[in-house]
């Protein structure tokens, strides 16, 4: 199918973005001396995952249980499940476990501790468990010196089936950061972080195998990642106009964009529709804390090439989305025109899509699922 015969508003992926994109992660994690663990919730998409483990050693992160199953169908066996277990839904990672994957869960909680160690001499395989560690987001995970960290600790590593694999943390709060400055003191904050609660487990008597930390900026900007085992960035494989505002981009490193076709023309308004609104492109602002103007997305020419003079998505209905610019080229912008929007947020825009349109040298060459729901 070329480009033109696909149906707007639909989501574009350029593979070769991806794969540099992949590539550049890898070195960088080789570098810094750790293991990279791409957390697919970005991508939520087998041949992306490919791609993102290509030259690693083939483990990733997940953050819903559909993507580890859908994972697991993908032939991916070394899952980390990095969102807080809750007992009602253990059934499913043992499920996922008797299908010979590895599937390592998260806690911060010392009464769902005990109840995994209640249900653990009933398992059929062991169950790796990492403690979440809070770094400075203040999301979820315990403080590093929290006196709960080892009583959680020694509560899994008593328990038949439970081994305690180590500790996890992930510092959201570098998405606040004005410059790269902060974002290195956020890096180097969650990796202390991390580095010390293993530090503490260990001097318990713990093994804690696994120190594992990350974020896009965080991987992207770490100066050390001495005493970490491992790194989870995910949006890294797709980026996006949040990313590039964060100066963890260049506007070329952006993988994905939603196409969308002018649906409405008014130059007396200075305005454009296009048939991308909230449900195309999401409601996700987050850019323009750091992007004045990023508005809904930058509109791009059909091509992707070429900003429109400074042509933004101003606001969306749920099917409609406003377009206005300094100087919009209404000329060549008729009813039927198609556009690309670059999304805020990578996650949240893909996530409002089924499948990617696959793109090479400016045609549709493929199509990837993505995994759906929770
Ligand atoms: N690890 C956890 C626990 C996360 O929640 C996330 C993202 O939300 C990541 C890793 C990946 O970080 P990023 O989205 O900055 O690439």
């Amino acid at each position: 199918m070329g480009l033109a015969d696909v149906r707007t508003p639909a989501l574009l992926l350029d593979r070769a973005v991806v794969a540099r994109n992949a590539a550049a992660m890898t070195a960088r994690m080789a570098r810094l001396g750790v293991r990279l663990r791409p957390h697919l919730k970005t991508a939520k998409c087998a041949q992306v995952a490919a791609l993102a483990t290509a030259g690693n050693f083939g483990g990733i992160a997940v953050s819903t249980l559909a993507e580890a199953a859908y994972f697991v169908e993908h032939g991916f066996n070394d899952i980390t499940y990095a969102v807080a277990i809750v007992p009602a839904k253990l059934d499913e990672v043992l499920a996922l476990q008797d299908r010979g994957a590895r599937i390592a869960i998260a806690t911060d909680d010392p009464a769902t501790a005990a109840a995994l160690a209640e249900r653990a001499p009933a398992f059929a395989t062991t169950l790796n468990v990492l403690i979440e560690i809070d770094c400075g987001q203040h999301r979820a995970g315990l403080a590093p010196e929290a006196e709960t960290l080892p009583a959680i600790a020694r509560i899994l590593d008593a328990a038949p089936n439970l081994a305690l694999e180590g500790v996890m943390t992930h510092a959201g709060h570098a998405y606040h950061c004005g410059d790269v400055t902060a974002i290195e003191r956020v890096a180097e904050d969650e990796r202390a972080a991390a580095v010390r609660a293993a530090e503490r487990l260990r001097a318990a008597g713990h093994a804690c195998p696994t120190v594992s930390a990350g974020s896009t900026p965080t991987a992207v900007f770490a100066r050390s990642a001495e005493g970490l085992t491992e790194m989870r960035p995910g949006v890294y494989t797709l980026f996006d106009l949040q990313q590039m505002a964060l100066g963890c981009c260049r506007l070329e490193d952006i993988a994905v964009s939603v196409l969308a076709t002018v649906v409405g023309r008014y130059p007396e308004r200075g305005r454009l529709l296009i048939d991308a609104g909230s449900l195309a492109l999401s409601a996700d602002t987050g850019a323009n804390e750091f992007l004045a103007g990023a508005g809904y997305g930058w509109v791009m020419d059909g091509t992707a090439a070429r900003r429109l003079d400074g042509a933004t998505v101003v606001d969306v209905n749920q099917e409609h989305g406003f377009v206005e610019g300094a100087a919009l080229p209404f000329d060549d912008l008729p009813v039927g025109a198609r556009v690309r929007v670059l999304p805020n947020h990578a996650c949240i825009t893909a996530a409002m899509h089924d499948r990617y349109h696959v793109v090479e040298g400016g045609e549709a060459v493929d199509v990837w699922e993505r995994a759906k729901g929770w």
